[in-house]
């Protein structure tokens, strides 16, 4: 047998299972890239930061030549089979009730990117279910309440940010279950169906962007010109490049000992009939994030009546997860959503799936300039659809040295801290984990 590749030698691997594009109709993928080739830019990875990067890059440039290399198809990647919301404000470790600059800078980054899939969305009719529906932040115990949906309302009131508090009926009557205690809602997050749009962004880029599918870049040189090599000895120059390529840019070597890869799992089931739909009672088209990020559980319950369900987090150093975490996760996922909907009884989860990001220590990005002519915009710390897409934008805008006002603001993040070497690491990761379970294992 084959000795196991290290994560460095790793290419993408997601399956077919993602339920958001098995429910969209049928899609020929672009070719892959001819033998050889050469253009101005090469930007690797289709996803957010990608296709952001290259419509930037592409507007900036309008007689230059840009290819966007994905070595999977568009809608596979994290990119097409994360949950869904495009998150306007502090989220995850963005929060700091202390430094309400720093959630003015989170917020300022997050709309922009939003702004921009507001307008591509509007402007090219992508049809994604978009909605301007908002976000619930929901706990399930009074204690977690307390504490967590208490220090967000703090911070909102800091950041003179809207919100409402939902309880009891007030709550139940908008989302159906009665599983949850409170509630804050933000009006800010978009909903979506991320690989309807993500095949929307990359049927609408600009004609100087060339998208090549299956198209996986093996190594990557840098000298005068940059130069990608691809299986078969295919080689693509440029002048510039930008990666783009979020958990697997350790592949060049970028990054080494900053990123923390991990894997989400999410079900989506099949739509409620009307009959399911009336004893669910409530509204349709509502998100909800846990008030506890690591140990509870996002949902969705979509405009075609579909429930979305977002359970799980590992650490995944490999970058890739075992078939017995699979079924473990998908077991959970059954148990969970059957507490939550008990009215709901024969509605099955007809779609479960993992998906690999990239987090960093202190929250940072890996983002700017790595040498003369590379640079990067990867690292999405869970946030992608708004940050990657603002991230993109702004590292072509960077590239091109325009001087854009945000560019500030995207610096000021600053760079992922060192990490402990391995085991250590994942000693370290794991205990964190397991503690962050234990102590929210009232919102599961
Ligand atoms: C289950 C799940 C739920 C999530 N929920 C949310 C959510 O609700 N909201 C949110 O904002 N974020 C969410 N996320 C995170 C979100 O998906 C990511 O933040 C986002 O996709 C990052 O965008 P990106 O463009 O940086 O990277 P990706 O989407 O990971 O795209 C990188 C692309 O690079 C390609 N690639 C990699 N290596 C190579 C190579 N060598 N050559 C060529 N191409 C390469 C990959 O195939 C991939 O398509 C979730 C993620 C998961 C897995």
């Amino acid at each position: 047998m084959n000795a196991p590749l290290s994560p460095e030698k790793l290419l993408p691997a997601d399956d077919k299972t993602n339920g958001w594009s098995a429910i969209l109709p049928k899609r020929l993928p672009r070719p892959s890239v001819p033998k050889s080739a050469s253009f101005d830019w090469l930007v690797i990875g289709a996803g957010y930061a990608g296709m952001s990067a290259a419509r930037r890059l592409a507007i900036l440039n309008p007689s230059q030549s840009i290819a966007l290399l994905e070595a999977q198809q568009v809608g596979e990647g994290a990119h097409g089979r994360n949950a869904g919301f495009a998150i306007d404000l502090p989220h995850n470790n963005d929060h700091d009730p202390a430094n309400t600059e720093k959630g003015h800078r989170h917020i300022r980054l997050s709309r922009y990117g939003i702004d921009c899939l507001d307008d591509l969305v509007s402007t090219h009719a992508i049809e994604c279910q978009w909605s301007r529906s908002g976000r619930y932040d929901c706990a399930v115990s009074p204690e977690i309440s307390r504490k967590l949906l208490g220090a967000t309302v703090a911070e909102l009131e800091a950041l003179g940010e809207p919100y409402q508090i939902f309880r009891g009926e007030a709550l139940h009557e908008r989302l159906g279950t009665r599983y949850y205690d409170s509630a804050i809602h933000t009006p800010g997050t978009r909903l979506l169906n991320p690989a309807a749009l993500s095949r929307g962004l990359a049927d609408t880029l600009p004609p100087n962007v060339k998208l090549f599918e299956n198209s996986p870049v093996l190594e990557l040189d840098s000298n005068s010109m940059v130069v990608a090599t691809l299986p078969g000895e295919v080689k693509v120059s440029a002048r510039k490049a930008v990666l783009t390529n979020n958990a697997f840019i350790s592949r060049f070597g970028c990054f080494k000992r900053q990123l923390l890869p991990f894997v989400l799992f999410a079900s989506l089931s099949r739509p409620l009939n009307p009959d399911e739909r009336k004893h669910l009672g409530g509204t349709n088209d509502w998100g909800i994030t846990p008030a506890h990020g690591i140990a509870g559980a996002t949902l969705r319950y979509t405009q075609d009546y579909r429930i979305l369900f977002r359970y799980g987090f590992q650490f995944a150093p490999s970058l890739r997860c075992s078939d017995s975490l699979r079924e473990r996760m998908k077991r959970s996922h059954e148990v969970l959503f059957r507490a939550r909907f008990p009215m709901l009884d024969r509605v099955t989860l007809d779609h479960f799936w993992a998906g690999y990001l990239s987090l960093s220590q202190n929250g940072a990005p890996g983002w700017g300039q790595l040498s003369n002519n590379v640079y990067a915009a990867v690292n999405c710390n869970g946030v992608g659809i708004a940050k990657q897409t603002t991230a993109g934008a702004l590292i072509a805008e960077f590239a091109c040295d325009t001087g854009h006002p945000l560019i500030g603001d995207m610096m000021a993040l600053g760079s992922p801290d060192m990490l402990p070497r391995r085991p250590f690491l994942d000693v370290g990761v794991r205990a964190y984990l397991a503690a962050q379970k234990w102590a929210g294992r009232s919102e599961k």
